[in-house]
């Protein structure tokens, strides 16, 4: 690969991708027999570098395999993926020529260092009509865009927990945009999630549409819902937490297995009627949520069609607000 001496903002060529590694089907892991390999497909994993991320207690429960041979399966991928360390420079030379998905809303994209980032779990969280369903919807169609428009040509994948995805609202923004709606429509794939255990099921199963149909943007709208409303009482707040724990570990591998991936969550919030100064809405889901979110942004009602957004917790953007609105063709400023 040609070493290149190049200012933080300078245009890649488009033929020289210095972003991407090689993803190995599973069929290249040597040693494998047919069952094992088809247990493994089974469970959605389908490529070398996730059975490299799996941990070895889900590997097990997942594919339904014993722990000796889990054990020796990991080790394989992880080998062959070269899952050690590596130096800066070479994280650098990856996020120098990250791409991001515009959000329709400039200083909304200002805030979030250019767009929503692949490689990341990003968490909308907030009271409801706050905008949350309205960006996961903006953020599908514009996945879809060129890279010149803020998007990645990609498709998108809407894990849809609460009944609100709406065909009719990506026509109007897609229509908006002159985009082709038949066309865009056809671009997201939509898993309607029953309840917590269904919609883990389907997160899990996302990697096998993940690369035949070119998806670069998963959302989970909502994350938390159906974990609230199935948990209740004080004794299964362990395993709630647990469960989610795993759940939210699945979704930042999908994040980071795949070259150009992002993944969107969104979350409730809940008033803590305790908190007497500051704000006393926290998001749901408590420090499992927290830290499982790679980028938190927290949005809240403006005036009449005004949102308002601000980054809680991102590894590199300061804490500030942007403004965005919600109007019949979509996010703008
Ligand atoms: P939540 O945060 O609960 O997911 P939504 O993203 O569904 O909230 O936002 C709902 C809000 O979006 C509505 O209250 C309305 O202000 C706005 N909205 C929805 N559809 C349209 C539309 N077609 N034109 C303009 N604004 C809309
Ligand atoms: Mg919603």
């Amino acid at each position: 690969m040609a070493k290149k001496k190049a200012p933080i903002n300078e245009e890649e060529e488009e033929d020289e991708d210095l972003s991407s590694d090689p993803i190995y089907e599973l069929n290249d892991l040597p040693g494998v027999g047919e069952i094992t390999l088809k247990k493994l497909k089974t469970s959605g994993i389908m490529s070398i570098r996730l059975l490299a991320m799996y941990p070895l207690s889900s590997l097990m429960e997942d594919a339904g395999i014993g722990e000796k041979t889990a054990k020796k399966l990991i080790k394989a991928a992880q080998d062959i993926e070269q899952m050690g360390f590596k130096s800066a420079d070479k994280i650098w030379e990856k996020r120098r020529v990250m791409r991001r998905i515009s959000t329709g809303g400039q200083n909304l994209d200002d805030l979030l260092g250019g767009g929503l980032e692949p490689g990341a779990v990003t968490e909308l969280f907030g009271e409801f009509r706050t905008g949350k369903t309205q960006l996961a919807h903006q953020l599908c169609v514009n996945v879809q865009r060129s890279h010149e428009d803020g998007g990645l040509e990609g498709g998108a994948l809407y894990i849809d927990t609460e009944g609100t995805f709406r065909p009719e609202r990506i026509i109007q923004m897609a229509s908006a945009k002159d985009m082709d709606y038949q066309n865009t429509l056809q671009n997201i794939v939509v898993g309607r999630a029953y309840n917590s255990d269904h919609q883990i099921l389907l997160v899990k199963e996302a990697s096998k549409i993940i690369e035949e149909k070119n998806i670069k943007l998963v959302i989970v709208d909502s994350l938390i819902g159906h974990f609230r409303a199935e948990y209740v009482g004080r004794g299964t707040l362990a395993v709630r937490q647990q469960t989610l724990n795993t759940h939210i570990h699945d979704l930042l591998r999908i994040s980071e297995m795949y070259d150009e991936m992002a993944v969107l969550v969104t979350n409730q919030v809940s008033s803590k009627p305790d908190v007497f100064y500051g704000n006393p809405i926290t998001a749901t889901g408590g420090n499992i949520v927290a830290h499982g979110a790679t980028i938190r942004i927290f949005l809240r009602k403006g005036k009449g069609e005004q949102r308002v957004a601000k980054i809680i917790d991102a590894p590199n953007l300061p804490e500030e607000d942007a403004i965005f609105s919600i109007t019949e063709d979509g996010i703008t400023d």
